[in-house]
């Protein structure tokens, strides 16, 4: 009962943005990415109804001419022109599509790029929000493909304009007409339509079934093929596990889509019974006019062939709106999107004072922060100064709040109270991005980026200083293995682009990370225990010699590790998101309390060769 409580929940979302203003800014986005693609849909649209008059002309006019007794040449003048207009629109029309189609994907692709920067460039907390993720992930899949809304929409605009200018200048032709015809053709249009729609709705509802079955036995299948569950798959014998579950849901699948056929009979039933009421009715109606001499057989003709155009125009229009809503709902998930809303200063905010980019320090004023959603704070009022030129510890616990406090002192969280301030000034006046040019980090999930190893260390893609790279690299310990790389510097790293990509062990990842920190330089280091694949001697040496190479400027190393701090400046205990104790190791050992207490602990199981 939940799950559907649920469904119609979602069902009811509003779209932020209304329909017209949706198909104006997809115009709009059109008409400054690729002008060509608004331009030919407006010829597209002339083009057609052009090409479906001389359809509708071409049988009674050859009729007149040849009932009055024409001369030749006019009739083939007539018949020429109707049959090569006819050839030409056909012609141009298939060329003019056919030359569209890149142009709309260049258009859709700007979408896909907006959305890709958008998700690169957002806050961070907005890469926690669920509510960004989930329309993140629709307005994905609303530009994933030739028939997503990010493309099909320029087809049904251009149908559904055709479709409307059909319709006014058949309801001109057809005035002549007996207008029982004109009534009963766009009824049964109508009636056809609303039961074709229920089915379409039928489809909808189920549309969450069907992407869930899709999704699972998407994950089931590729599952097999990623590196990272490649071992437990096979000492967890799982292959046939995963199996079943791609069975179940391609049978689930096979299931819904024999239930859709059945949902859609009755439209198409109706479709078929109301073709033969209405092309019967006509006959009648026609004939009769015909037998009275109300009208001539070129009219009969013309009639007969105008009221089946009628239909199908009110049809297109009727669909083509429903078509264009339920699109302009998804190209409105795609603009809120890219609109939605920063908690960070990005424009307009104050430039980093140039003092600051030599001597920075950083102080937290009563700094507390409670996750979204969380009922306790993960930090709570902490104080402290990171000053320049100082190396700070921050020890703890695992959930002490290490990593919740080196993202609140490099901007990627805002306090939920008190202020993070640069040299006295609150970071949130500050552009952040300046502010993250002042910061090298790293942090604790490790991950070489799938380019080469002057690009993960240099962190771009142009200008590559490649002497202070291979420097960086030596500092970070990685000469040996700068070495052993067969492209040097341009050797691609990991395996998911490139076939030939280097792997690199844990450590070396880390040092790698290590070589970008030292590269990117920063009046401000942090160092959140990126550190967790070495040994503990080799984090301590690692961080020591971090420390010499960062000397002068402000830095923080996180670790649980006791031993691999101890040289720092000032170490701050956290517990619990509390400042539990602070000072230099000395004093917190002479202190007796948690710290000397931990530092103890851990020092047993050095000792004992057993790595805490
Ligand atoms: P570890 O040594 O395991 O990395 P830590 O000291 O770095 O731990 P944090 O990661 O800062 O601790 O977590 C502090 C507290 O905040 C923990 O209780 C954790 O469960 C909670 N927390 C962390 N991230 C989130 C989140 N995204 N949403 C809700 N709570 C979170």
């Amino acid at each position: 009962m939940a799950d559907t409580g649920h469904k119609k929940k979602q069902k009811r979302e509003k779209p932020r943005f209304g329909t017209l203003s949706t198909c104006i800014w997809f115009l709009k986005r059109g008409w400054k990415t690729w002008k060509r693609v608004p331009l030919l849909t407006l010829a597209l649209i002339l083009l057609r109804v052009g090409r479906s008059l001389f359809e509708l002309f071409l049988p009674p006019v050859t009729v007149e001419k040849v009932a009055n007794g024409a001369p030749l040449s006019s009739l083939f003048a007539a018949v020429g022109i109707l049959a090569g207009g006819l050839l030409l629109t056909n012609a141009l029309i298939r060329y003019i599509g056919g030359n569209m189609l890149y142009p709309k994907i260049a258009i859709r692709s700007t979408i896909v790029s907006d959305l890709a920067d958008k998700m690169a460039t957002t806050s961070f907390p907005n890469t926690m929000d669920t509510v960004f993720l989930r329309l993140h992930s629709r307005a994905e899949n609303a530009v994933g493909g030739n028939s997503t809304p990010g493309e099909a929409t320029w087809g049904t605009m251009e149908n559904l304009l055709v479709s409307i200018t059909g319709f006014i200048i058949y309801l001109l032709l057809l005035t002549g007409a007996h207008p029982v015809l004109i009534g009963a053709s766009a009824v049964m249009a109508a009636i056809s339509f609303f039961v074709t729609r229920h089915a379409d709705g039928w489809l909808d509802r189920h549309q969450k079934e069907w992407d869930r079955a899709w999704k699972n036995r998407r994950y089931s299948v590729g599952v097999a093929k990623e590196p990272r569950p490649a071992k437990d798959i096979r000492v967890f014998s799982l292959q046939g596990f995963f199996k079943d579950r791609a069975d179940k849901d391609t049978l689930g699948q096979r299931d819904l889509l024999v239930r859709m056929e059945r949902a859609r009979l009755p439209g198409d039933l109706l479709d078929l019974l109301f073709f033969f009421l209405r092309n019967g009715l006509a006959y009648a109606l026609l004939t009769l006019m015909a037998i009275r001499g109300e009208i001539t057989v070129s009219e009969f003709l013309l009639y007969f062939g105008a009221v089946t155009g009628f239909s199908g125009w009110v049809a297109g229009i009727l669909g083509g709106i429903s078509t264009l809503r339920k699109q302009c709902v998804e190209l409105s998930v795609i603009r809120e999107s890219l609109s939605y809303p920063e908690p960070f200063v990005f424009e307009g905010g104050k430039p980093i004072p140039e003092e600051a980019k030599k001597r920075a320090e950083i102080t937290f004023d009563h700094v507390s922060y409670r996750y979204p959603g969380a009922e306790e704070d993960s930090l709570h009022d902490v104080s402290f100064t990171l000053r320049s030129g100082e190396k700070l510890a921050v020890v703890g616990l695992n959930g002490a709040g290490k990593t919740t406090l080196v993202r609140l002192l490099t901007g990627l969280l805002d306090p939920t109270g008190g202020k993070v301030t640069l040299n006295g000034e609150d970071i949130r006046v500050y552009d952040r991005r300046e502010y993250y040019r002042l910061i090298a980090a790293v942090f604790q999930e490790v991950m070489a980026l799938a380019v080469t190893v002057g690009e993960n260390v240099a962190a771009s893609a142009g200008e590559i200083d490649r002497e202070r790279v291979r420097a960086c690299l030596e500092k970070a310990g990685l000469s040996e293995f700068l070495e052993r790389l067969p492209e040097g510097l341009d050797t691609h790293l990991t395996q998911e682009v490139w076939l030939d990509g280097v792997g690199l062990s844990g450590g070396e990842a880390q040092k790698l990370l290590l070589a970008r920190a030292l590269y990117k330089g920063g009046a401000v280091l942090a160092l959140d225990e990126p550190t967790a694949a070495l040994d503990p001697i080799a984090e301590s040496e690692m961080y020591r010699r971090y420390a010499e190479m960062t000397e002068g400027r402000a830095a923080l190393y996180v670790s649980h590790r006791l031993a691999s701090t101890r040289f720092c400046d000032r170490i701050l205990l956290l517990e619990k998101g509390v400042i539990a104790e602070e000072g230099d190791h000395e004093s917190l050992m002479a202190k007796g309390g948690k710290y000397a207490e931990l530092f103890a602990v851990q020092k047993k199981y050095y000792e004992e060769g057993e790595p805490a």
